[in-house]
């Protein structure tokens, strides 16, 4: 039997605070490792066989405390949200009916953030350990701190359909992109950057609203499929 030797594969939120733990895992990866971003670190039927397509030799899914896209879902399935419900509520809400209905619980309603979380983390490892069967699978929940208010550092967003950039190489790009469009002296540490990170953006296009809409994010920076590992600031334009 040929031994597996695909590329590692990390799927995770498009939440800042992860970029860390995302560069960790792409980099044990070595090379080959490529990286899903989604809001809720969710994925849909297209970039499962996207990924099954790519024959990876593990999976790391990393969940997290604390979500923002999670807590939006919740805010619809209460009833508590200005916005028209969105597929990822529709997702999130499928996956927390099933749960609850095999526990014997109730409609879901009132349920804490923790509580959901936890019911959705479960349901999520369970049916990616059925989805990809065979290949090495492992959830990281991660704890995070408390998200802070939203007025003391901007957000960006960095949607890129390039699967094989690590967070640090996207916010060079970020970096470049934003220098070139509002003169030198810009960081990037000074802001947080939210990554949506699929093959295809239209994948993400719900990701991409939440984004905009819901964190308010104003600034976002398209990087493409065939970009280099590093930035040169006359390709990219503002
Ligand atoms: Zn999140």
């Amino acid at each position: 039997m040929p031994e597996l030797v695909g590329p590692r594969v990390v799927v995770a939120c498009m939440d800042y605070r992860l970029n860390p733990i995302v560069q960790r895992l792409a980099e044990a990866g070595g090379s080959e490792s490529i990286v899903f971003r989604t809001a809720g670190g969710r994925l849909n039927r297209e970039l499962a066989n996207y990924i099954k397509a790519k024959k990876p030799s593990s999976i790391s899914w990393v969940p997290h405390e604390d979500c923002g896209a999670l807590k939006f879902a919740l805010q619809q399935i209460n009833g508590q949200s200005i916005w028209p419900t969105s597929p990822i509520t529709k997702q999130t809400a499928g996956i927390l009916r099933t749960a609850l209905r095999s526990s014997g619980g109730g409609a879901g309603k009132d349920i804490p953030l923790e509580d959901f979380t936890k019911i959705l983390v479960r349901e999520g490892n369970a049916r990616l350990a059925v989805e990809f069967t065979g290949i090495k699978f492992k959830t990281e929940f991660t704890c995070l701190e408390e998200m802070k208010g939203h007025s003391d550092k901007e957000s960006m967003l960095v949607v890129s359909e390039n699967v094989g950039l690590r967070p640090a190489q996207l916010s060079d790009y970020a970096e470049a992109f934003m220098k070139a469009k509002r003169g030198s002296g810009f960081k990037i540490e000074e802001v947080k950057l939210y990554i949506i990170q699929v093959p295809n953006a239209a994948l993400a296009s719900h990701d991409r609203c939440l984004a905009a809409e819901v964190l308010g994010i104003r600034e976002i920076i398209p990087v493409l499929r065939g970009t280099p590992a590093q930035p040169r600031t006359h390709h990219i334009r503002s």
